[in-house]
């Protein structure tokens, strides 16, 4: 192991423990979901990404500082070739969750080796279960291929959950049947009301459907039992009778804010203290002690309420 736990724990100005990374490795993806990847995306130069040997510096930097769980996200994180790479690099590291967002497509030839890693927690970006909707919603013809991913990152023994962002009118309808599938392969599937960010703030105000809106229509077929979540988690959560488990991620109508626990590093080195703020400190090349000032400079900036919107497009920060 690379270091032992950190013992510190960072604690922002209004006394939130900040232990969660999310952290972009790019801003390309192969699907173009409506809500969030503009028309004609203008992606990054390679050259302004982070090298997998400075993520590795600064993450471990991070973690000594007191970060004890890290997602990776992007963009699309599969399609950096050295994902698998920066996570074995990450997996020497001494922290207690690992996992990564994902739509899942090409995933399942890295599944295997990626088992023998720290990895344990997978979120799939699944916005449909039917081909049309789908392509509908991501631009991509390969449900399939998903679906491949979801079950075979299942029967490796990950921990899986589906991130459904709702979107009325288009896939508002198959709620029902994401319960069905939550039941039937006991999965946990995640209903994220669209945010005002990027793509989506155009079109925000015709899509938009609120997690209580969903949760009054589920309550008319079947009674929903609330289940226990850590205080900073940004879903809340039922269990209904089928045996389905669905989480709320309801960032508009139930900000979680006032007990965010997490700082974001952007794919460009970037160190911000909010998905909504485009504020944020570069750590490129920055020495540890440079590097522990600027992390408590970014907690300073956290804010405790949530901000209406923002135009930075949701791919380039690392949703
Ligand atoms: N490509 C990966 C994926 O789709 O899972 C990771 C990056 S993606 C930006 C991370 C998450 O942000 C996905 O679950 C996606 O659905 C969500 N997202 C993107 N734009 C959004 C928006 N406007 N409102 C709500 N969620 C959004
Ligand atoms: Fe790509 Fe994820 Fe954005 Fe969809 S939500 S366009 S899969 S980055």
């Amino acid at each position: 192991m690379e270091r032992g736990r950190s013992l510190r724990k960072l604690v922002d100005p209004h006394g939130r423990h900040i232990h969660k990374l999310r952290l972009g490795l790019l801003d390309a993806c192969n699907f173009r979901c409506v809500y969030c990847m503009p028309q004609n995306p203008k992606f990054m130069e390679k050259s302004k990404l982070l090298k997998r040997e400075e993520i590795f510096r600064l993450t471990r930097a991070l973690v000594g500082f007191g970060i004890d769980e890290i997602r990776l996200t992007g963009g699309e994180p599969t399609l950096r070739h050295d994902f698998l790479d920066i996570v074995n690099d990450l997996s020497t590291l001494e922290f207690s969750k690992f996992g990564f967002t994902t739509n899942g497509l090409h995933l399942e030839k890295h599944l295997p080796e990626l088992r023998k890693t720290k990895i344990n927690n997978i979120n799939f970006s699944l916005d449909s279960l039917n081909k049309f909707g789908f392509q509908k919603m991501t631009g991509s013809p390969h449900l399939e291929k998903v679906l491949e991913s979801i079950f075979m990152a299942k029967e490796l023994g990950f921990k899986v959950k589906l991130n459904a962002v709702l979107m009325k009118g288009v896939n508002d309808r198959e709620v029902n049947d994401f319960m069905d599938f939550s039941a039937r392969y006991d999965i946990e599937v995640r209903f994220l009301e669209l945010m005002r960010i990027g793509e989506a703030r155009e079109s925000f105000d015709k899509y938009f459907i609120s997690a209580g809106e969903v949760i009054n229509r589920l309550e008319k077929e079947s009674v929903l039992k609330q289940v226990k979540r850590p205080i900073d988690s940004t879903s809340f959560n039922y269990e209904l009778e089928n045996g389905a488990q669905v989480g709320f991620i309801a960032s508009e109508s139930r900000p979680f804010c006032g007990g965010c626990s997490r700082l974001r590093l952007s794919p460009e080195g970037s160190l911000r203290p909010c998905l909504m703020k485009s504020e944020g400190f570069s750590l490129v090349d920055k020495c540890e002690d440079e590097i522990l000032e600027l992390l408590y400079k970014t907690m300073a900036l956290k804010p405790t309420d949530r901000i209406y919107d923002v135009s930075e497009p949701m791919n380039q920060i690392g949703g």
